[in-house]
C-alpha cells in the first residue's frame, strides 16, 4: 500500500469528505518519504471572508449558551478525539514525520485539553472586590471575546489548535484556524471531528469551527480582519515579527507563541543518570524539531568529560528513520529539505565559530532519496556565540564548559529568546537560585527534567523574542475573554471615589 493510499484510508474513517483533499493546487507530502500523499484547495479571500462571517454569526449566538453548555460540546469532541486518536495520531505521524507514539501522545494532549476545559467551563469565574464606598459592590465578569483565528505551526499540528480552541470555545468564541501549509491533512481531519461532535447536539450554531488551507496570505487574512477579536499565532520569530505589529496596529488582542533557544545547566551534584536520559529526550526527540527542544547545554568542568563523553555514545547508537517502515525508531525525518540544509549551513557557521561538530550527518538516502534523515548533532563549543544565540530548528545541541553558577545562570539567560529551561543539580541553593527573580528567564522553568514535553494543566508559552503569550492551563484562559468591572449602588447616596465632592 502507498503512502497516499494509507492517509485516503485515514482520512476517510476520520470522515474527511474526499474531494478536500483529492483536487487542489497544493500539493502535500510527508516528509517520511517525500511522495505527495493528497492535494488541498487553498482558501480565497471571498471564502475566508465568508467563514468570518459565519463565524462573528456564531458569536453572537454562542456567547449567549452557558458556559457548562458550552463545555457540553468539548466533552463530546474530547471522546470523539478518543475514539479516533489511533487513525489521527497515525496521520499526524504521515504528516509531520514524528514517531507513532509521539503522534499518538498529541492527540492524547488534545483529550486532555478537552478535559481540562470541561472543568474550566464551570469555573470562568470573576472576583468580587471590597468597594472603598458604603452600601456599594465591586465585582468582575468575565464575557466571550468574538471570533479567534488560531494560527499554527506545522512541528504541533494538531495540539497547538486544541490548546486554543478548548479553551475559546467553553469561552463563548468561535474559531477560525488557519493550520501549516505543510500539514493541512490533520487540520481537515480534526475540523472533520468537530463537526461530528457538534451534530451529536442540539443548538451548535454553523461556522462555530472553521479551517483556512493556505499561506501566509490566507494567515493575513485573519491577522487583518477586524471581526476577528483575538488572533493566537504560533511559529517562529519571523513570522510573529510580521503578526504582531499588524495586530496591535487595530488594537486587537493577541497571543504570540514564537521560537525558542531553550537551555539545561548540569551541574555537578545532578543524577548523571538520569540527566543523560532526559537530555537525549529534549535534545534528539522530534528530531530537535520543538520549540521546547534543548539547544544549548552548559555542563560543569568538573563533569564534562565524562558526561559528553556518555551524551555522544546516546548520540551514535539512537535509532533513526521512518517510523511505519522500522520498529523501534526513536528519531524521524526532518520536515523538509529546506530544514536539511539550514542545518547543514548551520553547522557550518558553528564550525567558523571554533565548534567542535559531533554527527549531523544524512541519512537513509538511498531508501528515501526525496525524504530528509539526519543523525542528531552534538556541537561543543568554545563560547556562546553565532548560531548559538538563535533557535535552527533541527536536532543541533550546543555544548559549552563552565565553572561558577552565576556565570552559567547569566549566559543562560543571554540570549533574545525565553521559552524553556531546565536545571539539573540536588543542590537546593542552586536550584531555588535558578527558580527565583534572578534565575532562569523563561516561561517554563524545570528541575531534574528536560525543557521539553509541558503537561497541559501549566500556562504555557515565553518571554523576550518568544513572544510573551501563555496558552493551555492555569489561567490562561483569561486572554480568551474580556473582563468587566461593575461597581452597583445599592443605597441611596451617591459617595464618589476618592472622596471626591460633586454637589449641585
Ligand atoms: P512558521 O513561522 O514558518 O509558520 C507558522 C505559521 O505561521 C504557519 O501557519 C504560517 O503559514 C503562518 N505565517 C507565516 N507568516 C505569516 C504572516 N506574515 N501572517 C500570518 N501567518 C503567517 O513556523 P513553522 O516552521 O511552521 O514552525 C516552527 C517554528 O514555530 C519554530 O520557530 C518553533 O519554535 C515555533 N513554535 C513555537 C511554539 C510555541 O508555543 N512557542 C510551538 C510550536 C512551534
Amino acid at each position: 500500500m502507498t503512502l497516499a493510499n494509507d492517509v485516503d484510508l485515514l482520512l476517510q474513517d476520520l470522515g474527511v469528505p474526499r474531494h478536500l483533499y483529492s483536487q487542489g493546487s497544493r500539493a502535500v507530502r510527508s516528509p517520511l518519504t517525500g511522495e505527495t500523499i493528497a492535494r488541498v484547495l487553498d482558501a480565497t479571500v471571498s471564502s475566508a471572508t465568508e467563514a468570518i462571517a459565519r463565524a462573528q454569526h456564531a458569536f453572537l449566538e454562542w456567547r449567549t449558551i452557558p458556559a457548562p453548555q458550552r463545555g457540553e460540546l468539548v466533552r463530546v469532541l474530547g471522546n470523539e478525539l478518543r475514539s479516533a486518536k489511533t487513525a489521527l495520531g497515525r496521520l499526524v505521524t504521515i504528516e509531520a514525520g514524528k514517531i507513532l507514539s509521539e503522534g499518538q501522545g498529541e492527540v492524547q494532549e488534545m483529550i486532555d485539553i478537552c478535559d481540562f476545559a470541561v472543568g474550566l467551563s464551570r469555573q470562568l469565574y470573576g472576583l468580587t472586590i471590597a468597594s472603598e464606598r458604603p452600601n456599594h459592590r465591586m465585582m468582575e465578569q468575565w464575557h466571550p471575546l468574538g471570533p479567534v483565528g488560531i494560527i499554527t505551526s506545522f512541528n504541533f499540528p494538531v495540539a497547538v489548535w486544541s490548546w486554543n480552541a478548548a479553551l475559546a470555545l467553553v469561552c463563548g468564541n468561535p474559531v477560525i484556524w488557519k493550520p501549516s501549509e505543510k500539514t493541512p491533512l490533520t487540520a481537515l481531519a480534526v475540523q472533520a471531528l468537530f463537526e461530528r461532535a457538534a451534530a451529536k447536539l442540539d443548538g451548535i450554531p454553523a461556522g462555530l469551527s472553521a479551517v483556512l488551507i493556505g499561506g501566509r496570505d490566507a494567515g493575513e487574512l485573519l491577522v487583518d480582519d477586524p471581526r476577528v477579536a483575538l488572533v493566537s499565532a504560533t511559529g517562529s520569530i519571523a513570522m510573529g515579527r510580521m503578526v504582531g505589529p499588524r495586530l496591535a496596529a487595530r488594537f486587537a488582542r493577541s497571543i504570540l507563541e514564537l521560537g525558542g533557544n531553550n537551555a539545561s545547566i548540569v551541574c555537578p551534584s545532578a543524577d548523571l543518570d538520569l540527566a543523560v536520559r532526559a537530555i537525549a529526550f529534549a535534545a534528539i526527540g522530534t528530531a530537535g524539531q520543538r520549540c521546547t527542544s534543548l539547544r544549548r547545554l552548559f555542563v560543569h568542568y568538573s563533569i564534562y568529560d565524562a558526561f559528553v563523553g556518555r551524551l555522544k555514545q546516546v548520540y551514535a547508537s539512537v535509532r533513526i528513520g521512518n517510523p511505519l517502515a522500522k520498529d523501534d525508531v526513536l528519531v524521524g525525518p526532518l520536515i523538509d529539505e529546506m530544514a536539511f540544509q539550514k542545518m547543514q549551513e548551520t553547522l557550518a557557521e558553528a564550525r567558523t565559530f571554533g565548534g567542535i561538530v559531533f554527527g549531523g550527518a544524512r541519512v537513509e538516502e538511498k531508501q528515501d532519496p526525496a525524504a530528509y534523515y539526519v543523525t542528531p548533532a552534538l556541537v561543543e563549543m568554545p563560547a556562546q556565540t553565532g548560531p548559538v544565540l538563535r533557535e535552527t530548528f533541527a536536532p543541533i545541541l550546543y555544548v559549552m564548559k563552565y565553572s561558577e553558577f552565576d556565570e552559567a545562570l547569566a549566559l543562560h539567560n543571554d540570549v533574545p529568546q525565553g521559552l524553556s529551561s531546565s536545571i539539573f543539580s540536588t543542590n537546593m541553593h542552586e536550584v531555588e537560585k535558578f527558580l527565583s527573580a534572578r534565575g532562569s528567564d523563561c516561561g517554563i522553568a524545570n528541575v531534574n527534567i528536560g525543557p521539553s514535553g509541558a503537561e497541559i494543566g501549566g500556562a504555557f508559552g515565553g518571554e523576550k523574542e518568544t513572544g510573551g503569550g501563555r496558552e493551555a492551563g492555569s489561567d490562561s484562559w483569561k486572554a480568551y475573554m474580556r473582563r468587566v468591572t461593575s461597581t452597583i449602588n445599592f443605597g441611596h447616596d451617591l459617595p464618589l471615589a476618592q472622596g471626591v465632592r460633586f454637589d449641585i
